[in-house]
């Protein structure tokens, strides 16, 4: 979350709310209200029932309740019934405040309660909020009737452990969202359905993109051929962008002895996120977590003057980092993943310039891929190292580096590293969702703590100012993100097959392979479909694969030494011969286009949409 929020008390648990954001806060205030009406209704359902926590979220809300028996997607219509009928009475919320042992007392047939009420501290006020014959511990606030809360609607069960931890009991968990308006509902479950109908599992397997084994472990991502080569073409595109910005391209090893991350600190600070190390001739191998150290012992393999900087070391550097299985989600959460990493090494008065040089960078690739971005400012943290004015210098650094940029940007209040100030820039994608995306991190610890200087123009050796940056991040995140952004429909130039030839009959099967030959000569991907099947279940199974372009090939096609084009999107562009195909999309992919044609350009432009 940015960082201009607090923390403000919605419920027995804490939600981001902007005091300043008003929409925000009522919304919250609403969805917690609306997860007592649920309980309520739970509870004329399960007289027995016991509660946990009830608190609003992001777009909702949910309530974690201890039931005789598992609910069923009929318990759910039951409850949401009930909901309204209580809501149609607009039962006032009424606040109490009571001493700790009315509260010990009033919930003693409520385990959870009674834990979250031994919980608070002495001295703080106790309250409760009934609504109808419904009492519950709550911190508040509410709205003031039943009637006050918005079109809601509950979505669906799950089990979750009581406050998280999985040696505590399984509860269950009803989640439901609420809106103002039966608009803004309908808006949002619809949102909701794109988002699943563009998951980049169910895509990623549809379109034989990754998968995950059993046998290999899980969070460990296998790449099939086809989301290879978007990872491939991704991959050339930006190590291509690296090399013309003045990147040099560096390899460093998966695994390394544990006297690198005694002096990194990451022994330390980050061993929760290691794996167990293994031990090779004595000496302890960790998988490594982190391209940074590696980065450094290459500058540090030399000495380099003030005319050597900046060095900028970029690295596709797979890294390990321990993740618990409950947590692992498709390419958005694994354990091992490969990072677009670079440090970049120079002096402090370098630092702006070289930031703005990452900003351009990171601007050009969000343009790329259709992606509109965000950008975060995140400022000193309550535990840092370093002082107050080398932080100041720092962070007005990377300010600078923005507003050089014209970027509007907002302020991450405290949300640095404990070892330097950064910039987080956000993609959002075609759902209006924010991914992370470029970060550049300015780091005043492990320049210390490895003693890395060069040699200024005065002769003495000064400490060296170190930025690291990813731009894509994890590729398995950017790739996963890239099939939900595109909902599987990749622009041309990430296709992994551009052109699908499809013989009407077995008679063109001959003439098709000519013409997937010729086009890659021209250095198209093409595949020709000479399944037996009819052309009718060809063309189909090509716009399933949502393979760009497809060149439908009968009789008259092979006598005029000619193709059919048909777009994925059904639009027919009529028969033209192969040369002329080639030169119609050959500047869409040259250019990286996110358009398939020209008239799929003008009427993007026209909606100013993608
Ligand atoms: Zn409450
Ligand atoms: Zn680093």
């Amino acid at each position: 979350m940015p960082e201009t929020s607090v923390q403000v008390e919605i419920a027995e648990m804490d939600i981001a709310v902007d005091p300043e954001n008003t929409r925000e806060y009522e919304l919250a205030r609403m969805r917690h209200s609306c997860s007592h009406l649920m309980a309520e209704a739970v509870r004329e359902l399960f007289p027995d029932a016991k509660f946990g926590i009830g608190p609003a979220i992001e777009h909702g809300f949910y309530y974690d309740f201890d039931l005789p028996r598992p609910l069923t997607p009929d318990d759910l219509a039951e409850i949401e019934a009930r909901m309204r009928a209580n809501q149609a009475k607009a039962e006032p919320f009424v606040r109490e405040e009571i001493a700790r042992d009315d509260a010990l007392r009033l919930f003693a047939a409520n385990p959870y309660k009674i834990e979250l009420i031994d919980g608070l501290p002495t001295g703080e006020a106790i309250t409760t909020y009934q609504q109808g014959p419904f009492r519950d511990l709550c911190r508040g606030p509410h709205v003031a009737t039943t009637a006050d809360i918005g079109p809601f609607k509950l979505q669906s069960i799950a089990g979750a452990y009581w406050r998280g931890d999985e040696h505590r009991p399984m509860l269950q968990r009803i989640y439901g969202t609420a809106w103002p308006t039966p608009e803004e509902l309908a808006g949002h479950l619809e949102r909701l359905e794109e988002a699943q109908r563009r998951d980049h599992r169910r895509l990623g397997r549809e379109l034989d993109l990754f998968s995950v084994s059993d046998e290999i472990g899980p969070g460990l991502i296998l790449w099939h051929p086809k989301g290879a080569m978007i990872r491939y073409l991704v991959e050339q595109f930006e190590q291509k962008e690296q090399l013309a910005r003045g990147y040099d391209l560096v390899y460093t090893p998966h695994i390394a002895s544990e006297k690198i991350y005694k002096i990194s600190g990451h022994l330390e600070t980050y061993r929760e996120n290691m794996y167990s190390p293994m031990s090779i001739e004595d000496v302890d191998y960790y998988l490594k977590p982190m391209n940074c150290p590696g980065h450094i012992m290459i500058y540090k393999g030399q000495i380099h003057s003030y005319r050597d900087l900046p060095i900028r070391l970029a690295e596709l550097g797979t890294v390990y980092r321990y993740e618990r299985s409950g947590t692992l989600h498709g390419m958005l959460r694994v354990r091992g993943f490969t990072q677009d990493d670079s440090h970049i090494f120079c002096t402090n008065d370098q630092i702006t310039a070289e930031v703005a040089g990452v900003i351009d960078l990171a601007i050009d690739m969000a343009k790329v891929f259709g992606y509109e971005f965000k950008t975060y400012l995140a400022t000193k943290p309550a535990k840092a190292i370093g002082g107050d004015a080398a932080w100041a210098t720092a962070t007005d650094g990377l300010r600078q580096a923005l507003e050089g940029r014209g970027l509007p940007y907002t302020i991450d209040e405290g949300g640095g590293a404990f070892y330097g100030p950064k910039i987080d820039i956000k993609w959002v994608d075609a759902l209006g969702r924010e991914w992370t995306g470029p970060t550049i991190q300015l780091d005043f610890n492990l320049p210390e703590r490895f003693d890395v200087n060069y040699i200024a123009e005065d002769g003495d050796r000064h400490r060296v100012a170190m930025i690291h940056r990813t731009l894509l991040g994890s590729m398995e995140r950017f790739v996963g993100g890239l099939v939900e952004h595109y909902a599987g429909a990749f622009p041309a130039w990430l296709a992994p097959v551009q052109a699908a030839v499809i013989p009407i009959t077995d008679g063109q099967n001959e003439f098709s392979h000519g013409v997937a030959s010729r086009l890659r000569d021209r250095g198209l991907r093409v595949a020709v479909s000479d399944q037996r099947d009819r052309m009718q279940a060809k063309i189909r199974d090509a716009q399933l694969q949502k393979i760009p372009y497809m060149l439908v090939v009968g009789k008259r096609e092979v006598e005029a030494d000619s193709v059919a084009v048909r777009l994925r999107n059904g639009r027919d562009l009529g028969t033209m011969t192969v040369t002329a195909f080639a030169n119609l999309v050959l500047p869409f992919i040259e250019r990286r286009s996110l358009y398939l044609d020209a008239i799929d350009e003008a009427e993007a432009g026209a909606l100013n949409v993608r």
